[in-house]
């Protein structure tokens, strides 16, 4: 029997503490598409981990890589030194980033991701000579991450609720999630695109010459797969351009083939000045995030004597040397094994099995985009995230790992996930909904 360790001492992110220590459940190992418990039940991981494994768990190329790093460099200073594998990731990175996002700014998660890009937004109007402009606008039901910044422009009221003042100076678009009409959509939504002209009200109300910057995921993953209405980011970025504001994606989520291609900024062909990035970057395999910076930004920074400090902002684990190794070797697995392909192909398999499920109880709502999926349900009457809870740990005991944010389940497998395993999440997730009231 596996020894189970004393619980109590680790304080639990973003869980039910108390629920989760009277119900462990404990991951001993992980490979390609599954996880395996500390009692050897193998799970079907439907999620990626977090949305990150995406060329599945421990792949040995990337393994190898950390691997072989660890026993050459462990850690050097980003501060006044460099070491060559940061500089040669910066170059593959912004080689493959869409239009002229030619600049990588490393970081260690998500959050710092978000809370940089900000940053570099204020600071770069600032460095213009338009230091008034310290707006940030984000977008109700946004999630970027849980830093200041982060949760000031994020539209999730239970991660902002507890947490006083924050931000001064943000404002929020209206969200697009409006099931009257958007129910059951495959891939975009046809209708909600005029939601994007709310940033003009929000100009006229603050001036654009106060606001820095729109920050958006281009789908929305935590809050259950919100797809952007057909032509809504292409007028964000009109409304943007038209007033001097900068654009950023947070694709923490949808980069590095979760859509469908590379970057979500490809599958719906519009373009931001900044991009945040995360999670994929490294497989999940060591933490680091990145900002992708648009060069004309860049350029507005490189003034004053050389010698000076140009932003002053950075991580102790700015590029670090394990977290570079994973993101070289992650980017050459996507590149060399045809992953964003083949998140391509396998789309609309996951597209046509999830909705096959429209008619399964409490099921009010079915969405995807590329390698992302909801499934919505109904919440219980007085008791809302039930539902959801149950399914999860249902889910689970039945051998499959699904994400759900209230009663919503969420599905982003790694790109590597083949026909069979598309069709046993979904008859996993029909068994559960048919079990459960
Ligand atoms: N931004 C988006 C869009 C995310 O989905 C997440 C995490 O899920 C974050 C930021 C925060 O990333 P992290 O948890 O690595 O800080």
């Amino acid at each position: 029997m596996p020894v189970t360790p004393n619980l109590e001492a680790y304080w639990m992110p973003f869980t039910g503490n108390r629920y989760f220590k009277s119900n462990p459940l404990l991951i001993e190992t992980a490979q390609g598409m599954h996880v395996t418990t500390t009692d050897g039940k193998e799970v079907l991981d439907a999620i990626s981990g977090l949305w990150c494994c995406n060329a599945g768990h421990c792949h040995p190329k990337i393994v190898a890589a950390i691997q072989s790093q660890a026993t050459r460099l462990d850690y050097a200073t980003a501060f006044q030194l460099g070491h060559p594998g940061v500089f040669e990731l910066a170059e593959k990175l912004t080689g493959i980033a869409p239009g002229n996002l030619d600049y990588a700014f490393f970081t260690n998660s998500g959050s710092e991701s978000v809370d940089t890009a900000l940053k570099i937004a204020i600071a770069y109007h600032c460095a213009r000579g338009e230091g008034q402009r310290t707006r940030l606008i984000g977008r109700e039901k946004g999630y970027h991450g849980v830093g200041f910044g982060g949760i000031s422009v994020g539209g999730m009221s239970p991660n902002r609720k507890m947490f006083g003042a924050l931000l001064p100076g943000t404002d929020h678009l209206p969200h697009t999630h409006h099931l009257e009409h958007n129910a059951f959509s495959r891939g975009q939504p046809e209708w909600g695109a005029h939601l994007a002209d709310e940033l003009e009200n929000i100009v006229a109300l603050h001036d654009a010459s106060t606001i820095a910057a729109v920050i958006v995921e281009p789908v929305a993953g935590s809050a259950g797969v919100l797809v952007p209405p057909k032509g809504y980011l292409a007028r964000l970025r009109e409304i943007c351009d038209q007033n001097g504001i900068l654009l950023i994606f947070d694709e923490v989520i949808t980069a590095f083939g979760r859509t469908g291609r590379r970057f979500g900024a490809d599958t719906f062909d519009v373009q931001p000045d900044l991009m945040t990035v995360a999670k994929g970057l490294t497989n999940g395999a060591v933490p680091m995030g990145a900002v992708l910076v648009d060069r004309d930004i860049y350029a507005a920074f490189m003034t004053g004597p050389e010698q000076a400090v140009e932003f002053f902002h950075g991580y102790t684990y700015s590029g670090h040397p394990l977290a570079v190794a994973a993101a070289l070797a992650s980017l050459a697995v996507y590149e060399d094994e045809g992953l964003y392909e083949r998140a391509g192909q396998m789309a609309p398999v996951l597209e046509d099995a999830v909705h096959s499920l429209k008619d399964a109880p409490h099921v009010i709502d079915i969405r995807n985009m590329g390698m992302m999926a909801a499934i919505e349900l109904e919440p219980r009457d007085g008791e809302p995230t039930l539902r959801g809870l149950e399914i999860y740990r249902r889910c689970f005991d039945a051998g499959l790992l699904v994400r759900t944010t209230g009663d919503t389940i969420a599905l982003t497998p790694s790109l590597i996930i083949d026909e069979n395993q598309v069709g046993q999440i979904v008859d996993i997730i029909g068994q559960v909904l048919q079990s459960i009231n």
